[in-house]
């Protein structure tokens, strides 16, 4: 058996074969072996014209045992061997049985040993180990004996070789059928069944295998897999068969779900699960015999439950590797994808681009699911339509698309394109921009997921500082990136062994210089007594969610705080918190609110959540609801940063907030530049026409507190007043008059 190349199929030699044509001839083969020529030329004499079951005798002569050898070397199918022991030595004959059955490893010919002289006879353990039929003196082989020994040997060769025959054919059987299981995939499959029967009868591979085309014409069944002269019959429906003798002998097959077994075909049926069934047209020539019958049904049996397994196992691997929704191939795929560009010498030819649709979140959140859905697949199809014909496109997570293209097709521009103009979704046209990260692969040291984590670092780079753009990855990302990667891990530890505290920055009325309520800010200090500023760590704590669970620490300790603060002081005192974006998005926001106000016991009028305009972004009808069912416990809503974000009028007005922070940037500016100081007008404008309260952030000189009140802002927050305090230096504030 060649076994040396396991994708090439089974290549059977003669030898195994359980039946071929030698098998089937009309002799019965004797070797006769004696250094005697008469004793040749008796026998000849004794037994010719005889038949034994049915069949005609063949001899053949060697006068030597190296005769003997060369004979059964060449010749196959002897079945009976008559041998001279004593030939050039006493025990040539025994020699030759050993060589016979060790050597050549024949079993199956039959021995009858004969001598000249009586006392020559073999041990009874050579005639048991050696398998010998008989033990006769030729004196005592008249015809009849000889014929009667002959008859005897004849029968038990032909038992002994039909049964190795069949153990042959069911091992082989066993071995094609587990050949079978390792092809991948239902077409392969079928076309390993041709190779695989064919090869057991040692026909030449020509047949045809359909099944039901499911994905089209369910009622009509397609060639899957040919071979030999038939290959011209792939990918065509039976009906359209030019050998219209094929097609009906397949079509019969799948209509009555039986093997047929014809005159110079056969066919096989290979019962499917779910109308899966199968059907193998074989170019058989003439009739199969029973043991090759009886075969095939074993293999069928055997192969069908080895289909369940395929068309299984194609499924599971459709599922680990396609998307179910888009029908693209997924992460995994796209990860082994790159891996296999990676090992190529070539690498700077290719480029791997990661698409990620702006604010597809909040689309979804905004719109529902089944809209997000159907954006999706608009977003599919378009870069389909778009990027050359042999772009790898695969959906590598929620809403990132992975692009494995040669360098010279992802170009700046071509990218640039692909969302320019709005897609058709739902006879609405939606306006999409996607940020991207690139990166070629020559740049990448790793594997296919080290490319896809630098096309990553790549994307989320240009999330943050371009969006909308196209990001090329560089080292200094990387470095970047780990740098955040620390960052957060330490901000992760700080947090559990409480490194994180609260001040506490007073506001103040403008007019008399009262203490009107304080905002609670975040501190981090490090080990070293060093401060890491919010504006590095609050944006990492956002982006990797921890700002849920550090926003509601922050929050019940500056309710648990102004318990402390109005017991101390006896007067009411507002206390403003800041909220993440983040953290309304969490559905059990309000929970964690009510928890803070119930554990604290504070006033809910006395508190007052900062929000950014960047709640804009959020879905309206949420976000308006969302703030009236906080405002009905009776915590105030101001807008932090105002004037920085592109929030709506209109939308500034359903929102029904209480209070506009006024940004600090403005004010810093507003007495150099006229801009800033119109701008700072038209807030407190806008703010006194929609009745909102106005507070005014970042004031550190005496001019700019004046300045604002002439402008008509009462409130404001600044260093000119007090920088952040912690929770005694702030009581100790609140003492000097
Ligand atoms: P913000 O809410 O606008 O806070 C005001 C920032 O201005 C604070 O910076 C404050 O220290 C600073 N500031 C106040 N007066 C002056 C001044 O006169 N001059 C100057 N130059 N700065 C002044 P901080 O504490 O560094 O906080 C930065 C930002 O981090 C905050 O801006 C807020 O957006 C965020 N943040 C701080 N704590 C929290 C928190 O607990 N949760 C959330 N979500 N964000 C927080
Ligand atoms: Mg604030
Ligand atoms: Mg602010």
């Amino acid at each position: 058996m060649s076994t040396e190349n396991q994708d090439e199929l089974f290549s059977f030699d003669d030898e195994t074969h359980p039946h071929d044509d030698a098998g089937e001839a009309n002799t019965w083969r004797i070797l006769i072996v004696d250094d005697d020529v008469d004793v040749h030329q008796s026998t000849g004499f004794a037994l010719a014209n005889t038949e034994v079951f049915g069949r005609q005798l063949e001899f053949l002569h060697a006068y030597s045992a190296a005769e003997a050898v060369a004979v059964l070397r060449e010749q196959k199918h002897i079945a009976v061997i008559l041998l001279d022991v004593v030939m050039e030595a006493d025990d040539s004959g025994l020699q030759l049985v050993r060589i016979i059955r060790k050597e050549l490893g024949n079993t199956e010919a039959r021995i009858i040993l004969r001598t000249g002289q009586p006392g020559y006879a073999p041990e009874m353990e050579a005639i048991r180990d050696y398998d010998i039929n008989d033990y006769k003196t030729k004196s005592e082989l008249s015809r009849n004996r000889l014929y009667t020994a002959l008859t005897a040997a004849v029968r038990s060769y032909d038992q002994i070789s039909a049964l190795n025959a069949s153990r042959r054919g069911l091992s082989m059987v066993i071995r094609a059928s587990s050949q079978l299981m390792a092809r991948q995939g239902v077409s392969e499959f079928a076309a390993g069944i041709i190779t695989q029967i064919c090869g057991l009868f040692g026909l030449p591979p020509e047949g045809v295998v359909c099944a039901y085309d499911q994905s089209n014409r369910p009622d009509q069944a397609l060639v899957i897999a040919a071979a030999g002269s038939l290959t011209n019959c792939i990918n065509q429906y039976l009906d359209a068969l030019p050998d219209h003798a094929i097609a009906h002998a397949l079509s019969q097959c799948l209509r009555e779900r039986v093997n047929n077994y014809g005159a110079h075909f056969t066919t096989l049926f290979f019962p499917g699960q779910a109308h899966n069934d199968m059907a193998a047209y074989l170019q058989t020539e003439k009739p199969l015999n029973e043991l090759d019958k009886q075969l095939l049904e074993v293999f069928c049996t055997n192969i069908t439950i080895t289909l369940d397994n395929v068309q299984l196992l194609t499924q599971l691997k459709d599922h680990a590797y396609n998307d179910q929704l888009l029908h693209i191939p997924n992460r995994l795929a796209f990860v082994h994808a790159l891996d296999r560009s990676l090992r190529e010498d070539n690498r700077s030819a290719t480029t791997l681009a990661l698409i990620d649709i702006d604010g597809f979140s909040e689309l979804n959140d905004a719109l529902g699911h089944q809209h997000g859905d159907a954006l999706l697949r608009a977003v599919v199809e378009r870069l389909q339509q778009r990027l050359p014909a042999d772009t790898l496109l695969a959906r590598v997570a929620g809403d990132v698309f992975g692009i494995l293209a040669t360098t010279q097709m992802l170009d700046q521009a071509n990218l640039i394109e692909l969302f320019r103009q709005p897609l058709a979704l739902e006879q609405i046209n939606q306006n999409l921009s996607a940020t991207i990260g690139l990166t070629c692969l020559d740049q990448i040291d790793g594997n296919g997921n080290d490319a896809l984590k630098a096309a990553n670092i790549a994307l989320k780079h240009g999330k943050q500082h371009q969006r909308g753009e196209i990001c090329h990855f560089t080292r200094d990302m990387e470095f970047e990136t780990r740098a955040r990667v620390r960052l957060l891990q330490n901000l992760r530890s700080a947090f559990d062994r409480e490194r994180l505290f609260v001040v506490y920055q007073p506001q103040i009325s403008l007019a008399t210089r009262q203490l009107i309520g304080v905002e609670a800010l975040l501190r981090w200090r490090n080990d070293d007594g060093s401060f890491v500023p919010p504006c590095d760590f609050i944006p990492l704590a956002e982006s990797s969610g921890l700002i849920i669970s550090l926003g509601e620490w922050v929050l019940r300790s500056a309710c648990h705080d102004l318990k402390k603060l109005m017991k101390s002081s006896g007067q009411p005192l507002r206390m403003a918190v800041n909220v993440s974006v983040m953290q309304f998005r969490q559905p059990n926001y309000l929970e964690t609110l009510d928890r803070a106000l119930a554990e604290s016991g504070i006033d809910p009028r006395l508190l007052e959540l900062e929000i950014t305009e960047s709640v804009a972004m959020l879905e309206p009808g949420f976000m308006i609801s969302l703030l009236n069912e906080i405002k009905a416990r009776g915590i105030c809503i101001a807008i932090d940063d105002f004037g920085t974000g592109f929030s709506s009028l209109s939308y500034l007005e359903q929102l029904n907030v209480d209070r506009l922070k006024i940004d600090i940037s403005f004010v810093r500016q507003m007495e150099q530049s006229d801009g800033s100081r119109r701008i700072v007008e038209t807030i407190i404008q806008l703010g006194k026409s929609l009745q909102l309260e106005l507070i005014a952030e970042g004031i550190e000189q005496t001019s700019q507190a004046e300045l604002l009140t002439r402008l008509g802002c009462h409130e404001g927050q600044g260093y000119l007043f007090s920088k952040p305090l912690e929770l005694p230096a702030l009581l100790a504030f609140m003492q000097t008059p």
